[in-house]
């Protein structure tokens, strides 16, 4: 966390006691800990977990603009944000679960009683959209790309498994749908402050950016990954190189709020931007060497942890990054089809 950055007013609401209280014990007993919540936000497995203050952290980045950034294995799952204007406040994504979104909403009515006119929700999955209940019912109209309505109650069952448990159905079936769809590009007006939604390709294909020009802040979703490997299930990375690509010429100079890590600079996002660029070499090469399968998936996490191991989310995600590019290159990966 680069919690003291330059230009970033932090409100840590997280007392660090508590934090420490909570995972009292060895250090590895707390890394195990640590390592288990990880996994089963990999899954998508997320239980009724009950919020806790040390679940997010909201930082300034603009007049008016705040993000919410989670830790890895946080109950909050992932990071959100929120975009105060003059007669209304816009949200970003509504974090895994009610009470974490609960959490965020009392943060939000700490810096303004403005009503909440809009939450965006920037893709389909579950880390991001598990809250949207608790705007909706405090007022808010939920808006996403067309496709995060046709996907938020089908897609996000896989998570769960073949079987998935009746809780996890009834929990997926309940999620509130987007209440107004776009199919390219939308700009939403909080008085004089100007909020562009725009859809972007590469992780999900229901993907949407957020920009405040006026802060040069950009809310990238899960499209960005600060220092983190991505979740590449639905992904198709040859047009999400591009789509980083357009960000980095486009706003050289802007604060990204990436969907995990922390806040992001030009820097971190070319950096992830040249993790799929690699990913994609490393496998075309085993492949082109006659590699598959188990042994592909080796040679290439071998070569990825030299240069990736410290990342968030190594262990957890690169065998399955590298054969859901191994997939995708042999043209053989099923994504989610607009319906
Ligand atoms: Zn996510």
């Amino acid at each position: 966390m680069r919690a003291g950055d330059p230009g970033t007013e932090v409100l840590d609401w997280s007392p660090r006691s508590t934090r420490e209280s909570q995972s009292s014990g060895t250090i590895p007993g707390m890394k195990i800990r640590v390592a288990l919540i990880a996994i089963l936000f990999c899954l998508f497995c997320f239980s009724a977990f009950a919020a806790d203050p040390s679940d997010f952290t909201i930082k300034k980045i603009g007049e008016g603009v705040y993000a919410a950034i989670s830790g890895d294995g946080s109950k909050a799952g992932s990071n959100a944000g929120f975009i105060v204007g003059s007669n209304g406040v816009v949200v970003v994504d509504t974090f895994v679960a009610v009470d974490p979104a609960k959490e965020l909403l009392a943060e939000i009515r700490k810096i303004t009683n403005l009503p909440i006119r809009y939450v965006v929700n920037t893709h389909y999955h579950l880390d991001h959209t598990g809250g949207n209940a608790v705007f909706s019912e405090a007022g808010a109209a939920i808006l996403a790309h067309r496709n995060v309505r046709g996907w938020l109650r089908t897609e996000n069952m896989k998570f769960f498994g073949a079987n998935p448990k009746p809780e996890a159905k009834a929990r997926v079936e309940a999620l509130v749908l987007p209440d107004v769809v776009y199919t390219d590009a939308v700009d939403i007006y909080l008085g004089s402050r100007l909020v562009q939604v725009r859809y972007m390709l590469g992780h999900t294909g229901g993907d949407s950016v957020v920009m405040v020009p006026d802060a040069n802040v950009i809310f990238g979703g899960d499209l960005i990954w600060q220092h983190h490997l991505p979740n590449l299930i639905d992904a198709s990375t040859e047009p999400w190189m591009q789509t980083l690509d357009k960000l980095l010429v486009e706003h050289p100079a802007a604060t990204f709020v990436s969907g995990h890590g922390d806040l992001a600079q030009a820097n971190d996002v070319r950096d992830f931007r040249n993790y799929l660029t690699t990913l994609r070499q490393d496998v075309g090469k085993a492949q082109a060497e006659g590699k598959s399968g188990q042994e592909l998936v080796d040679a290439v996490s071998a070569q990825l942890k030299e240069k990736y191991g410290a990342w968030g989310f190594f262990e957890n995600f690169v065998k399955r990054n590298i054969a859901q590019t191994a997939e995708e290159l042999a043209g053989k990966k099923k994504i989610p089809v607009a319906n």
